[in-house]
């Protein structure tokens, strides 16, 4: 699929018109055909000329805001080109427009903010969400929608948090190749609990602390409701609700409608893929380890849950397999003993005398990996790092919490802290280092390996459910395409650069899925790569000819 949907735009209004301006790139024919002459300066650039231009300008900036602010310019002109740099310069973009440079830019959303984008709809907006929604001026395919509760590891940030489903969504088309034309990008405002925000002037959202309750609940009810009606094959991606609200809906919608939520789903078949490259290296099975969570929110149990379903699909009993996990959150090991312990973190309640610190915990269980997901930088301390390495000859280490100052440890503490022996996954990035003379390779395990590939793959086969299964044959997929060149340098992924091809490879996986277990709309192809790659945007300009 090429650049360049249909449009019936002429002149100015073409160059104000972001999914179709090419700027100084419209050829000579093209600005006669389409009303241009005379609106552009003379000279016609190529794509790459253009892009060159803008790389130049946006690396003479100093601070990662500011870039991303230039990006997001970008976007706002010409969509084509955006994703050109985006896709070309993955390495050296995603960090600005994802993690961690978004989550400055939604707690600064307010002060840069220069136009709208997507949806924003307000707890003052019940009743009539369906009509709002018609304001939209395309379809939609794909929905990530937020409320703003829990952005990254920097908790609410109320409208504001606009920035993480713009990125997530940005990365669905960069990442997968999914048409930015069916993205819709939605902020359900309920009001803050940020009194920062609610004292901030430019603050962009509702000037009243959360609503919770019934009105929290219809709100929501009416959004998918609405998006349902006006967008009928929709895909509705949850994404950065706080915890207590997270499980729930997924576990209201999931079996009713197509929808999943990354940070628990994602998450889970990203990390799952980095602990089965990690098995490579070690030479073990998932039966063979036991894992040790510093935190119990949404990505631990997201985590666990699916190394269950994955030693289970090895043909380990499940209540064997949950004994492998153990989870410390906010008051200490989780244990059976421990009264008023959410649902989702029951299964973990194992046998166990109490236990109040992380380190104490590791010291008990003696576990072969530790992943860390509570949002508190630091928490991989030297002491915790040695007690590791003591008891393992190759230690999983994986310091998932974002964004980077939240970060367990870094890469450099990880290698340094276990004679080198760590093997090693983060959620921000971190550049290669040096350990005793050799390079190592941390490598990230970003969601955005698996859900843009999961998106295309349920775009093209019109599933009707996304479900644990495809999340665990995108773990399987991803974990398959880490050759041992990336083992040998310590990155448990592939290079980010790779990732439209993975993400096919996943999209083909998933709608696999979906076929064999009676989720798909679509007819079954004869090849499901073809199907997949014939939904990839393509941010080339089309060869015009005269
Ligand atoms: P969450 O709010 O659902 O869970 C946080 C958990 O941490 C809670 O169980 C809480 O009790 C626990 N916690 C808080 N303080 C603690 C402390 N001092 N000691 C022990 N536990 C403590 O959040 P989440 O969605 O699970 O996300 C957690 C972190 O993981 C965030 O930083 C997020 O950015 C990161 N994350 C990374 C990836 C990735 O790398 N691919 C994906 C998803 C989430």
């Amino acid at each position: 699929m090429k650049h360049g949907h249909e449009t019936a735009s002429r002149g100015v209004a073409l160059l104000h018109d972001p999914l179709h301006n090419k700027g100084t790139a419209f050829t000579e024919v093209e600005r006669d055909a389409l009303g241009l002459r005379g609106l552009l300066p003379p000279h016609v650039h190529t794509q790459e000329e253009q892009m060159a231009r803008f790389l130049e300008n946006m690396r003479g900036l100093a601070d990662p805001l500011e870039k991303f602010v230039a990006l997001n310019s970008l976007h706002d002109r010409n969509e084509a080109l955006f994703f050109r740099v985006v896709c070309d310069h993955v390495d050296e973009i995603m960090p600005l427009i994802y993690t961690p440079t978004v989550g400055l830019a939604c707690q600064r959303f307010g002060h840069i903010f220069q136009r709208p984008r997507g949806m924003f709809i307000s707890i003052n907006d019940r009743g009539r969400i369906a009509d709002i929604l018609r304001n939209w001026p395309g379809k939609a395919g794909i929905i990530v929608v937020t409320d703003g509760e829990r952005i990254l590891g920097l908790g609410d940030q109320g409208a504001n948090g606009m920035g993480i489903p713009v990125g997530k969504l940005s990365l669905y088309t960069a990442c997968a190749g999914v048409d930015p034309a069916i993205c819709l990008p939605v902020t359900l405002d309920m009001g803050t609990n940020n009194e920062t925000l609610l004292n901030d002037p430019y603050y962009v959202g509702l000037r009243r602390r959360r609503v919770t309750g019934p009105a929290y609940d219809e709100l929501i009810d009416e959004f998918i409701t609405a998006a349902r009606h006006v967008f009928p094959d929709v895909i509705i991606q949850f994404e950065d609700f706080a915890n207590h609200n997270a499980f729930r809906l997924l576990e209201r919608y999931r079996h009713k409608i197509c929808t999943f939520n990354d940070d628990i789903q994602g998450t889970a078949s990203v990390a799952l893929a980095g602990v089965l490259s990690a098995l490579r290296v070690k030479g073990t099975s998932l039966a063979d380890e036991k894992f040790l969570f510093l935190g119990a929110g949404e990505a631990a149990t997201g985590i666990a849950d699916l190394i269950v379903a994955a030693m289970v699909a090895e043909g380990v009993d499940v209540m064997e397999a949950r004994k492998h996990c153990w989870l410390v959150d906010s008051k200490g090991l989780v244990v059976k003993s421990r009264e008023g312990l959410a649902s989702q973190k029951l299964p973990y309640a194992h046998d166990h005398p109490p236990v109040s610190d992380f380190l104490s915990a590791l010291k008990a269980l003696k576990p072969t990996g530790i992943i860390g997901v509570a949002a508190v930088g630091g928490t991989f301390t030297p002491e915790v790092l040695r007690a590791m390495a003591d008891g393992n000859e190759r230690p999983i280490v994986f310091a998932l919490s974002n964004p980077t100052s939240k970060s367990e440890c870094t890469a450099e503490q990880a290698y340094e802290g276990t004679d080198g022996r760590a093997l090693f996954a983060s959620g921000s990035p971190f550049l290669p280092l040096q350990y005793q003379g050799k390079t190592m390779v941390p490598r990230q395990g970003n969601n955005s390996y698996i859900f843009p590939g999961v998106g295309l793959g349920a775009i093209a086969c019109g599933a009707t459910r996304i479900t644990d299964e495809m999340f665990l044959a995108a773990a399987n997929t991803l974990a398959s395409l880490v050759t041992p060149a990336d083992l040998d340098q310590g990155s448990l992924f592939p290079p980010l650069s790779n990732t439209r091809e993975v993400s096919a490879r996943i999209a083909v996986a998933v709608a696999e899925v979906a076929f064999e277990r009676g989720l798909a709309a679509k007819s079954r192809p004869e090849d499901m790569l073809t199907l997949v790659k014939a939904h990839v945007y393509d941010p080339r300009y089309p060869v015009v000819h005269s």
